[in-house]
């Protein structure tokens, strides 16, 4: 129940059905958690039908699949391939279109940002951690990104306390979960002690309207300690760790470390890792014409450190070997991220282990890294791994 300065509520599941419909008649378009194509996704959803209930997720390096639970959870599953930058950062969309007009000119209609309110249902502690990142990077700086800035001043965040870790999962390592800390509306917390039942509690003044409008009972100190029992839990069973210490200079001491090339030769440069990273925001922009010349679009697609034209400047590509890719990609998440915004890349959701075709394991390369770090070796600095023919920087 709402009191000052306190505000929380014990519903029952189905509850978050009518949270669904009260979200709805506030004018948002609620985005949620469905199951489609073997998979649980983030999609628009009208009722707590389309939720996946009573599924959860089975996940390893380079496996991912569903499977049936024994109870009727909405929330028993960790994270999908899809993160909230699907919905923040589209990883298709027109910038502007240009059009000739009849005196030999031409006019330029910038895309209108969109507008309309949207509510996330279901956001992990990890993801709010990245939704942070992504905000440093794209309303952060200097140049803000209009689009971006559009779609995430209206979102209504309603999270969720994971108490089902997946296996490839190491937020405790990156200290950004499973508990949900700040950035809510509201959170909420499955108990599935016997008795079904959601724990709500508001973040922000919008928050306790909306807890207001559902019901529900007083939260006990029972409750509270039946939600933060699950959430240790869910700690207690997170399915890969790794010493985040001081990786920033681990890494950069290790520039030439001979993993490099080991991981290069498992490495398929698909860019998988970072199409599923909900904090990776390269962006390429192409110009596209019609045939008769006459009208021409702007599109801006997400881009990958994999791809060798994301390197590619006047003359070359700078990162012309896979060995020299995946070592930008890993350097700069865990490493000179806290250069640029202050803080890691990474917030370990672990979907680019799961979804790595080849099974790569960032916990297992910076583990091999540091188990064998140059620092305090000059004799592997100064050697280095073999040279490759156009690996330019390596
Ligand atoms: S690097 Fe991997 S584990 Fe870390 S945030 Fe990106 S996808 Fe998640
Ligand atoms: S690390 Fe895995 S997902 Fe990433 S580019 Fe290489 S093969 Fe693809």
């Amino acid at each position: 129940m709402t009191h000052a300065g306190v505000t929380d509520a014990v519903v029952g599941p189905a509850t978050v059905g009518t949270l669904i419909d009260v979200l709805r008649a506030r004018g948002y378009q609620v985005v949620g958690p469905t199951v489609r194509d073997g998979a649980i996704v983030y999609d628009e959803i009208r009722g707590a039908g389309e939720l996946p209930v009573g599924w959860t997720d089975v996940q390893d390096a380079g496996r991912y699949r569903l499977e049936r639970r024994r109870d009727a959870a909405l929330f028993g599953y960790a994270v999908g391939p899809h993160s909230w930058k699907q919905h923040l950062l589209p990883p298709r969309l027109r910038l502007l279109t240009t059009r000739r007009d009849g005196d030999g000119g031409f006019e330029v209609e910038e895309e209108p940002v969109p507008r309309g309110a949207v509510a996330f249902l279901g956001v992990r502690s990890c993801e709010l951690h990245a939704i942070a990142i992504q905000d440093r990077v794209l309303l952060g700086g200097r140049h803000t990104d209009r689009d971006y800035a559009a779609r995430r001043g209206e979102v209504f965040v309603v999270a969720v306390n994971c108490h089902e870790p997946g296996g490839t999962c190491f937020c405790v390592s990156m200290n950004t979960g499973p508990a949900v800390r700040e950035g809510y509306d509201l959170v909420l917390s499955e108990i599935l002690d016997g008795e079904h039942r959601i724990l709500l509690e508001a973040g922000t003044p919008r928050g306790v309207e909306v807890l207001e409008e559902l019901g529900g009972r007083a939260a006990e100190a029972s409750d509270r300690a039946a939600a933060r029992s699950a959430v240790d839990g869910a700690a207690d069973r997170m399915g890969r760790t790794v010493d985040a210490a001081d990786l920033r200079d681990l890494l950069a001491d290790n520039l030439e470390h001979p993993r490099w090339d080991e991981v290069a030769q498992r490495c398929l440069s698909c860019g998988n890792c970072t199409m599923v990273c909900p904090t990776c925001y390269c962006t390429s922009v192409e110009d596209v014409s019609d045939l008769t010349g006459g009208t021409a679009e702007r599109w801006r697609s997400w881009e990958s450190c994999f791809s060798l034209d994301h390197s590619h400047t006047h003359g070359g590509d700078v990162r012309a070997s896979g060995r020299s890719r995946y070592r930008q990609w890993l350097t700069h998440k865990f490493g000179t991220w806290h250069d640029q915004f202050g803080t890691s890349g990474c917030v370990g959701c672990g979907r680019c282990v799961t979804w790595c075709p080849v099974g790569i394991d960032v916990t297992e390369e910076l583990t091999a890294i540091r188990a064998n770090s140059a620092a305090g070796d000059p004799e592997t600095l100064i050697r280095g791994p073999a040279g490759e023919a156009g690996d330019d920087i390596r």
